[in-house]
């Protein structure tokens, strides 16, 4: 069932040669003693367990799925994945990067990020247990109490418990301001939690001793919508005080989800009646201690359509080399066999490539932003980290959209690369495709995610942190504007970031007469801003290509001939992207809701 193997080179080229993250590293003293080799090594590690233990069950975990006992209301995750969980545990992948204090390896996110590459392309469905378990590690280590952290903390990092984030109601998804769940404060000071919450992903399985619950709920004065929303986390097995596990929490799997794809996590229905919480944060600050997780999620859902374009490309491409069928146009390439293999052909190669291009520029910009993650937390320069802080912002809803629309893109392509035997299972590429298709949805849905970037990040800031991006865009542009090597990059990179600043300036105009503007410019634009990102990353990369492109390693000329596709056939999409967002609200709002 096709092959994974870690694309370390790629990896380090990104690490080492673009973005520099040793000396950049070198710069916080939580991370000063990180070198190349300590790296190298992770990722190597990360791509044998990766490659040897968890692709493997991708795809019968697929066909298995998870099966919900009703009588215990106990989730049996698919064969092997508790197995694969325990193997993760005992090598410590989960402590990565948590803090040292708590039992954590303390290392950079940006090495993280490139493993969880590797986590999610090897089997997406797995590694969303323990992904959510991190980003419930995050959120208790930012605004939990210190008793919390005491008690909690320590079990996450090993991975003997596992954690989830509960928002989602029947009657409300992306409107959290519509939710219900109740929370009713107790003599003890914990909370008695009532509520539906549905969708909850790893919401109950038999991997790890305890699941800790992270639950939006309401106090009984709570004020109506967004302002009114208190987070909890209610754990499956009460802790007694020494960590052990005590009584069974009533907070249950009423149902499974069937879905899709991902068809080897637990999407489940969980009923919570009266189970016992303890507040996270401030009353009535629910959303903002969520946060913390959900910016986590939004980078994490990023890695996970990452890590499927780069699985998807792998396997497409050992089949157009090996499959024969027609001729070149050009005449037969391999005379001796009976037809050519299917990678002679142009619109082969196009969809090959698609794929490629996308893999190649989301390991750019993701590890990019996963190092300004890093200098956030840990740069001891105020200026630096707040500039961190504001990049992270502006960047994080265009890594979780543009890399998941371009996910969905590329494991499409790669299916089709195969003909008719991507669309039957045996192959596995329909998978990808199916898998793919939810990263556009949860952790706020795409449309969301651009709403957020256009409207918050962008427009009611007035443009200040586009415009920061944009002046290490504008001194690259100078830098390389006088080299003639570099003009086919450089060019079009300057043509587009002249057009993002005039296309903002415009669509901040419009919304000020009339609010749907926004939300009808939004989707191309986000498109339009990650398409400038992308080319902003790879005439970096080709820069160095051309460099060494002469050294004999062929690996420069792959980079330069996947960033000239890039430029001739990608991003070009852009032209249109900005005419649909240009065009404005009228042509979708002037139809009352009874004519459509
Ligand atoms: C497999 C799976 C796993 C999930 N895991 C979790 C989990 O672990 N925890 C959890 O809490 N939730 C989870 N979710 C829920 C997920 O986050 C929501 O489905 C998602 O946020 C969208 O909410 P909704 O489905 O209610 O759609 P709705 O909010 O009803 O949206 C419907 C459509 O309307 C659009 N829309 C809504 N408001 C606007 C607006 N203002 N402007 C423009 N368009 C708008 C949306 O973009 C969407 O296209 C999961 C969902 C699935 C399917």
């Amino acid at each position: 069932m096709g092959q994974y193997v870690a694309p370390l080179r790629d990896m380090q080229f990104v690490l080492h040669e673009l973005l520099h993250v040793a000396d950049e590293l070198k710069q916080l003293p939580k991370h000063a003693d990180i070198d190349a080799d300590i790296i190298n090594q992770v990722l190597e590690e990360g791509g044998k367990f990766t490659s040897e233990v968890l692709f493997p069950l991708n795809h019968s975990g697929d066909r298995e799925g998870c099966k919900l006992d009703t009588t215990t209301h106990e989730v049996t995750p698919p064969k092997g994945f508790k197995a694969a969980y325990e193997q993760y545990v005992a090598a410590g992948w989960p402590s990565l990067t948590c803090d040292p204090e708590y039992g954590g390896q303390g290392l950079p996110m940006v090495v993280q990020n490139s493993f969880y590459e590797m986590l999610n392309a090897s089997n997406q469905a797995w590694t969303m247990y323990p992904g959510l378990s991190h980003g419930a590690y995050e959120c208790l280590h930012e605004h939990g109490t210190d008793e919390q952290k005491a008690l909690y903390l320590p079990k996450l990092v090993s991975g003997e418990w596992t954690g989830t984030m509960c928002l989602t109601e029947a009657h409300c998804g992306t409107d959290l301001g519509l939710l219900r769940s109740k929370a009713e404060p107790q003599a003890d000071g914990s909370y008695k939690i009532t509520g539906s919450k549905i969708f909850i992903s790893a919401g109950e399985h038999d991997m790890a001793q305890n699941i800790l619950h992270l639950v939006l709920a309401r106090l009984p004065d709570a004020p109506a919508g967004t302002k009114g929303i208190s987070l909890f986390i209610v754990p499956k097995f009460l802790p007694n005080a020494d960590g052990t596990i005590g009584a069974r929490n009533p907070i249950f799997c009423g149902a499974l989800e069937e879905k899709m794809g991902i068809h080897g996590n637990a999407t489940c229905q969980m009923n919570i009646d009266g189970a016992i919480g303890w507040m996270i944060g401030e009353p009535n600050k629910g959303l903002n201690a969520m946060f913390v997780m959900m910016n986590a999620a939004r980078l994490g859902v990023g890695m996970q359509s990452l890590g499927l374009t780069e699985v998807a490309y792998q396997n497409a491409l050992i089949y157009a080399k090996d499959r024969l069928q027609m001729r070149s146009l050009t005449g037969a390439k391999e005379a001796s066999k009976p037809a050519d293999p299917i990678i002679v052909h142009p619109d082969v190669r196009r969809m090959l490539l698609t794929a490629k291009a996308y893999a190649e520029g989301g390991r750019a910009f993701s590890s990019y932003v996963a190092l300004q993650i890093d200098k956030e937390l840990n740069h001891p320069d105020e200026a630096i980290r707040t500039e961190a802080v504001d990049e992270v912002a502006l960047l994080t809803p265009i890594i979780k959209a543009f890399l998941t629309d371009n996910g969905w893109i590329s494991t499409s392509e790669a299916m089709q690369v195969y003909g008719g035997h991507g669309f039957i299972s045996e192959w596995g590429m329909e998978q990808y495709v199916r898998d793919s298709r939810i990263n556009m949805i949860y952790e706020g849905t795409n449309t969301i995610q651009s709403l957020d970037l256009l409207g918050r990040k962008i427009l009611l800031d007035n443009g200040n942190k586009l415009r920061k991006f944009g002046e290490k865009i504008r001194a690259f542009i100078e830098e390389n504007g006088t080299d003639e090597a570099m003009s086919e990059f450089i060019t079009p990179l300057a043509d587009l970031a002249e057009k993002v600043q005039k296309l903002t300036m415009e669509i901040g105009m419009k919304a000020f007469q009339n609010p749907d503007e926004v939300g009808a410019a939004a989707v191309p634009y986000l498109r339009v801003v990650g398409h400038l990102i992308y080319a902003y990353f790879f005439a970096q990369m080709a820069k160095i290509a051309l460099a060494k492109q002469d050294g004999g390693d062929n690996f420069y000329k792959s980079k330069l001939g996947t960033a000239r596709f890039y430029f001739g056939r990608l991003l070009p999409e852009t032209a249109m992207l900005i005419r649909q967002a240009r065009s404005g609200s009228a042509n979708l709002m002037a139809l009352d809701a009874d004519l459509f």
